[in-house]
């Protein structure tokens, strides 16, 4: 009989709730250890809110909190995308765990849809170089003028946010295409 479930116990109840954001419990900034919940006081290994914008402020929210949409009357946004009225946008804006940027890095739009996150990206999630460059979102920038990027990429999957280094890339996928955006400490 389980009495006290480990962090990974709590992680595993809860990560599969996130329809555009693959896998929170390595990608997401979670609190070091079970926290009560800022919004409903339930303690569990929440998601770190200090970095989370907005009119309010949080320390931490519970995954079925943040998933249940409470942040939206609290006013607060984990996440930036252009909001085009969807409900997508919507569940990403005010529903989804932030993206684990160094800056504060827009969620990208893919011909007026949303894609979901999947990782911070090493090698191993291209095929080769030109496919890392044809997977790139062109929007400020040309895939010529990141070319460089690809000689930074860690050579083996990241198993956590914590192993990226200070440029990342953020893998995203749609119809189960590749796109990333990119930005730096
Ligand atoms: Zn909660």
């Amino acid at each position: 009989m389980l009495l006290f479930p480990s962090i990974a116990d709590y992680r595993s109840i809860n990560v599969m709730e996130f329809k555009y954001f693959k896998n929170p419990d390595k990608f997401a900034f979670l609190t070091s250890e079970p926290e009560a919940c800022s919004v409903c006081g339930k303690l569990e290994v929440c998601f770190d809110a200090g970095g989370y914008s907005g009119i309010n402020s949080i320390d931490c929210i519970c995954f079925e909190c943040l998933a249940s949409g409470k942040l939206i009357d609290l006013d607060i946004e984990p996440n930036m995308i252009f909001d085009d009225g969807s409900e997508a946008s919507k569940t990403i804006t005010y529903k989804t765990p932030a993206l684990p940027t160094w800056q504060e890095t827009a969620w990208p739009t893919i011909k007026g849809r949303q894609p979901t996150f999947e990782c911070i990206a090493s090698k191993q999630d291209f095929l080769n170089k030109q496919d890392f460059l044809d997977c790139f979102i062109e929007d400020n920038q040309t895939r010529e003028e990141v070319e460089w990027i690809w000689d930074t990429l860690p050579d083996k999957k990241l198993s956590s946010y914590e192993d990226a280094s200070d440029i990342s890339v953020y893998l995203f996928s749609l119809d189960n295409k590749k796109y990333w955006v990119w930005d730096a400490n």
